[in-house]
């Protein structure tokens, strides 16, 4: 089927290459990558499909893949009366979707102090600027560790993040690099599992450090990135603060930066 014909006259249509279903209400998707892309990894551009009346219907959406892929990668969720998604959800391979090709967005290496280890917090599909940065190999040069929290309801939600970092080791370009640095801490907050309860739980009362083996927070060493829920990153800016790690930006880098995963 194809859902985005009157795209084709669009100088921004990008063709669909791959459609992945994680879920009822998960996906991700490929499409071709415009050759004048540049963007940093951790960066969201604007995409959408053409509404009836032939207007663009735009959204934010982070890049999920490396900068140095052919392709841009794209993890998404079905809002079933979402004006865009619940069309998105339904592109197949050849299908057209917009894409604007300017990047923007803070949750990039550039707005953080040199540190030891990287803090990646995410809900949702908020993992998405984070996939994109822990396929880049300047992640790995730049940190000690790397450390990726997902908090999601459901086990089956965190399986675009699982499969991700379980593949990581043994990428043929970052696998190397990647080494031992990557610690990986899912957790449910409305199903059983291995670990459970929100992540601002784990780190204030210091689950999360113990169960890795790594000091708390300190403004000295640590980094963090957010990118969740209105709730979680008011909690883990809370936290941040409570630590004295300060928020960064492209203009002035410091400890830690946020990004909403969606207006709420
Ligand atoms: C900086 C930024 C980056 C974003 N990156 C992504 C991304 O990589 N992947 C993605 O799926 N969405 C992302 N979003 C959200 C995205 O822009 C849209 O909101 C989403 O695609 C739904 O669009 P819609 O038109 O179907 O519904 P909308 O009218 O946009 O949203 C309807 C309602 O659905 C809920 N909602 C929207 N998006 C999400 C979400 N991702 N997770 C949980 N609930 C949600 C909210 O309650 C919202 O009010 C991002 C948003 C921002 C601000």
């Amino acid at each position: 089927m194809n859902v985005q014909t009157r795209a084709k006259i669009l100088p921004d249509a990008q063709t669909v290459t791959q459609v992945k279903h994680w879920t009822d209400t998960l996906f991700s998707f490929r499409v071709a990558r415009p050759q004048s892309l540049r963007f940093r990894s951790g960066e969201f551009v604007m995409i959408g499909l053409l509404k009836d009346d032939g207007k663009p219907l735009l959204r934010a959406y982070s890049i999920a893949s490396s900068s140095w892929d052919d392709e841009l990668e794209f993890y998404s969720i079905k809002v079933p009366d979402g004006p865009l998604t619940s069309r998105l959800q339904k592109i197949e391979p050849g299908d057209e979707i917009i894409l604007r090709p300017k990047p923007v967005g803070t949750l990039v290496l550039d707005a953080l102090l040199p540190g030891k280890r990287l803090w990646m917090i995410a809900t949702g599909t908020g993992v998405a600027p984070f996939a994109s940065l822990l396929r880049d190999p300047e992640t790995w040069e730049s940190y000690d560790h790397v450390i990726l929290a997902h908090t999601c309801r459901a086990r089956d939600e965190l399986a675009y993040g699982a499969e991700l970092t379980a593949a990581l080791p043994h990428d043929p370009l970052i696998g190397e690099l990647v080494g031992d640095k990557l610690r990986y801490y899912p957790t449910t907050t409305r199903e059983s599992s291995e670990i459970e309860g929100r992540i601002s739980d784990h780190i204030r009362d210091g689950r999360v450090f113990r169960a890795l083996d790594l000091p708390a927070w300190d403004a000295a060493e640590d980094r963090v990135m957010v990118c969740g829920n209105l709730a979680l990153n008011k909690d883990i800016m809370a936290l941040c603060a409570d630590h004295g790690l300060e928020e960064g930006a492209n203009s002035e880098p410091k400890h830690f930066v946020v990004e909403k995963a969606f207006i709420d």
